[in-house]
């Protein structure tokens, strides 16, 4: 039980690991005297945060990914930590708030690099104004420390961002943002100090259970024979059907990201403008998230109907990504010549009803369903979440409106 340290062990990282998985392993021990061996299938945000929560936690893991680590909706997504107002009702806020304090957490732990500084958003419509001061409002009812602010405040948070004449913005100063694909590589790594093996370009085929009450994953890379395993699968429409025998309704959405080359630092926060999300990692670059999508025409339609994740020629990314800066220049004046380093178009996981799927298959009793958005906020907790259950065998207490047999016709914000 616990870690077994691999040979490039750096001292500080294993003593912290260490520490993290006592816990973890504490309940293994108590609930569990089989030895757990898990397969987390899929190398994303969530994938990695679970294979290491489980990893410190004492299971053998084996996280089996088909492309790269972080290469599909870790990839093209905006990043943005938060628990915000479109966290909804107060049960899926306060989940999104202890993924913000897992950041923390895996911050000093790994040394995870988080940008925290917060994040000012406001809207165009005076009607949808309204309505984000009526939702900032409910946010400091439930704990959270934002406000509205007007535009003498903004103007010293972001001296450099243009703010359009808006009368406020809400400032939600716990918010931050990361490096999604470095987050996810760190993890992995800490998960490898820790003893699991990570196995890239190995995509995951069938399942087929033993009779030892084992089961055995047909992989491209072998077979692996396991007690339990994770689906992590993101945004595929199949894979829940065909590994875990449960269909997850899905509507995943394309979103284009567009990244700049490094800049001088020219933004502190998060930048949540009507049409445009923007905030600038450490090391300069700029990340660009459009709000309503790509424009809805045919031509578009046809494109996006296999799920790229590039466009077909570099000069239709090359539009999309002035059409985004074209945008942002509104508010960041003079980032329309800022050189274009990556355009990626990213889908999101998004369960129909806006929530994250989280439990065993009511099919496939080895199999536990880690399908959401959000997954950059909630990855901390979620890896916690998962890696408690399925070492203790008990069911965790705050996510019963999340398991996967539930009803998914009511349709909720996420
Ligand atoms: C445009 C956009 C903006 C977003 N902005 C934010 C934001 O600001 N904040 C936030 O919190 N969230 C945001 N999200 C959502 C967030 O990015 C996702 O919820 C999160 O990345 C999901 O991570 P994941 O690991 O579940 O999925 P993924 O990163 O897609 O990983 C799933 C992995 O599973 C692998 N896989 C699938 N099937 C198999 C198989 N059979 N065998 C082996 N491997 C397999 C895939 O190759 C993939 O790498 C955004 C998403 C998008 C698209």
């Amino acid at each position: 039980m616990g870690i077994i340290p691999g040979n490039n062990v750096d001292r500080r990282v294993f003593l912290k690991l260490a520490a993290a998985s006592a816990s973890l392993a504490a309940c293994s021990r108590q609930a569990n005297s089989q030895k757990k061996h898990v397969a987390v299938i899929g190398g994303g945000i969530i994938g990695t945060s679970i294979g290491y929560h489980l990893a410190i936690g004492g299971a053998d893991v084996t996280l089996l990914e088909r492309g790269k680590l972080a290469e599909r909706a870790s990839r093209g997504t905006f990043a943005w930590i938060n628990a915000t107002w479109a966290k909804q009702p107060k049960h899926y806020h306060s989940l999104n708030q202890s993924g913000l304090a897992g950041w923390k957490r895996l911050q000093s732990d790994l040394g995870i690099p988080v940008r925290w500084g917060g994040s000012l958003e406001w809207f165009g419509s005076a009607e949808r104004q309204a309505r984000l001061e009526e939702q900032i409002a409910e946010q400091i009812e439930w704990g959270e420390p934002a406000e509205m602010i007007g535009p003498d405040a903004l103007t010293e948070l972001e001296p450099n961002v243009h703010f359009g004449g808006a009368e406020s913005a809400a400032y939600s100063p716990n918010d931050g943002a990361i490096d999604p694909v470095l987050a996810a590589r760190m993890l992995a790594d800490g998960a490898k100090q820790t003893g699991a093996i990570i196995r890239e370009d190995c995509q995951v085929e069938a399942v087929q259970a033993l009779n030892d009450g084992m089961v055995e994953l047909a992989t491209s890379c072998g077979p692996v024979t396991v007690t339990d395993f994770v689906l992590a699968t993101g945004a595929d429409p199949d894979a829940t059907e065909k590994l875990a025998g449960m269909n997850i309704p899905q509507r995943s959405t394309p979103g284009v990201i567009v990244v700049t080359r490094p800049l001088p630092p020219i933004i502190n926060r998060i930048i949540v403008a009507p049409g445009v999300h923007i905030h600038q990692r450490d090391d300069g670059r700029i990340v660009l998230g459009e709000q309503d999508g790509a424009p809805d025409t045919d031509a578009h339609a046809e494109r996006l109907r296999h799920r790229p994740n590039r466009f077909p020629e570099p000069i239709l990314a090359e539009q999309h990504a002035f059409r985004i800066l074209g945008v942002a220049e509104q508010f960041v004046p003079g980032i329309l010549s800022a050189e274009i380093e990556d355009v990626f178009i990213g889908w999101r996981p998004l369960p129909v009803d806006g929530h994250p799927v989280l439990g065993r298959s009511s099919a496939e009793p080895s199999a536990y369903l880690a399908i959401m958005h959000s997954g950059v906020s909630l990855a901390p907790i979620v890896g916690e979440l998962v890696a408690m259950e399925i070492l203790s065998g008990q069911q965790a207490t705050g996510i019963e409106e999340y398991r996967p047999d539930r009803d998914f016709q009511s349709i909720r914000r996420y």
